[in-house]
């Protein structure tokens, strides 16, 4: 059976360029970077080189850049980093996140809460999209962090960040502002200087950009002053202690190169898969969107159709169990998922849905279908024939 993958917003594929780069640096280059000695100098050159092709693709300078080991351990990094000293003094601080955020944010945020943070987690409308109004009427005299997702890993739906981030300063210019852009790197422009200017604080992960997992950046704009995380050796200017991963860095400098070529070729977020010259990743999700749609009576799309990644559809099945339609497409070798990969086996419905106003019944029949560049229009073809046949199996025995 050919197995067609339609879940790179769990994670992508390395890709053989990716591979190729990191390789040396298992068995013939494996000095610790902090070493004085020539290994320890190839492998220091080596996190260097990456750190400044991670730089150019955000358009940051290259100590703006920290080595992290995935999205997670950034967007703790952050909130954490951020706060803790707030804590540390008594002072009150008040901290804006959205109801939508990767738990990676969300949990942060409960776990500052629990120790004293105030935190407002908003509610985005029916699209899955935070309003700009409502996020500003929230905007408090002690509030000193924003936390507010680029795009989001169920909808793909794209969080309006460069004009959050300019409320946010205008009304104070002690408020920080964070962006989850896990979901957003190797498919949409991430230039920090454009308008993203007033974004403070970045996270990005290697797994979803055709590096390996484990690997991750936290992009901290000069100027900001960040608590770490772990205490230990003076890596990272300080900001994160540890020996670094140093293939894993070669790697996520690697996919940052391409990532920033594939954005140069294409002028937009439009990215082109290398298989098909005139097809692009959201050409390709059309054609299965609205397959779908036509193919599987009461089916509707969550979330934002015209803010959203150019990889991501997430689809409404009514009267449809998510849950049993993946192992149906699983047997029938479709990967595919009804939310976040770490959700996958969870009974809980998914928190994203229920903040955009879906009942649990509906956000259980919710199926979510993420394409990457290696994805072929053939297997775009095959599963428009193989997802329909199986949603009606599954319609005509609970019917
Ligand atoms: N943030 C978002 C939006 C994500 O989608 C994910 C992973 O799915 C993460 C953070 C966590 O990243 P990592 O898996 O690298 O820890």
């Amino acid at each position: 059976m050919q197995r067609i993958y339609l879940d790179a917003n769990a994670t992508t594929p390395v890709l053989p360029e990716v591979f190729d780069a990191m390789r040396p640096f298992w068995q013939e280059a494996f000095g610790n970077p902090s070493s004085a000695h020539h290994s320890g100098q190839r492998t220091r050159s080596a996190v260097e080189h990456a750190r400044a092709s991670v730089a150019r693709l955000l358009n940051c300078a290259a100590k703006e850049i920290v080595f992290t080991s995935g999205g997670t351990e950034s967007d703790n990094l952050a909130l954490s980093g951020i706060l803790q000293p707030y804590l540390d003094r008594h002072e009150p601080v008040h901290l804006i996140t959205t109801q939508i955020e990767h738990h990676a944010v969300l949990y942060a945020a409960e776990a500052l809460e629990k120790r004293g943070i105030e935190v407002t987690y908003l509610t985005p409308t029916r699209d899955g999209i935070v309003d700009p109004a409502a996020f500003e009427a929230e905007l408090r005299p002690h509030t000193r962090l924003v936390s507010v997702m680029f795009a989001n890993n169920e909808t793909g739906a794209i969080q309006p960040i460069g004009k959050l981030a300019r409320i946010a300063r205008a009304h104070n210019s002690a408020i920080l502002f964070h962006a989850d852009a896990v979901q957003a790197a190797a498919k949409l422009p991430l230039d920090l200087t454009l308008d993203l200017k007033n974004i403070d604080l970045l996270a990005i992960s290697g797994h979803k950009m055709y590096a390996p997992q484990g690997t991750g950046v936290l992009f901290v704009r000069t100027g900001v002053h960040l608590a770490p995380l772990f205490h230990g050796g003076p890596h990272e200017r300080q900001r994160r202690a540890g020996t670094e991963n140093v293939p894993g860095i070669v790697a996520l400098g690697c996919a940052s190169e391409l990532a920033l070529n594939w954005q140069l070729e294409t002028g937009n977020s439009k990215l082109v898969p290398p298989n098909s010259s005139s097809a692009t990743i959201a050409a390709l999700r059309d054609r299965l969107e609205s397959g779908l749609l036509a193919a599987i009576p009461g089916t509707q799309i969550n979330g934002s159709t015209t803010h959203r990644a150019p990889n991501t559809t997430n689809l409404r099945l009514d009267g449809v169990d998510a849950e049993s339609l993946l192992i149906a497409l699983d047997m029938q070798g479709i990967a595919a998922s009804f939310g976040a990969a770490c959700q996958s086996g969870a009974t809980e419905p998914s928190h994203v849905l229920l903040a955009m106003g879906l009942s649990p019944t509906e956000a259980r029949s919710s199926l979510r279908l993420s394409l990457s560049r290696l994805t072929t229009a053939d297997e775009i073809d095959r599963a428009l024939q193989i997802i329909p046949a199986a949603v009606a199996r599954l319609r005509s025995h609970v019917s």
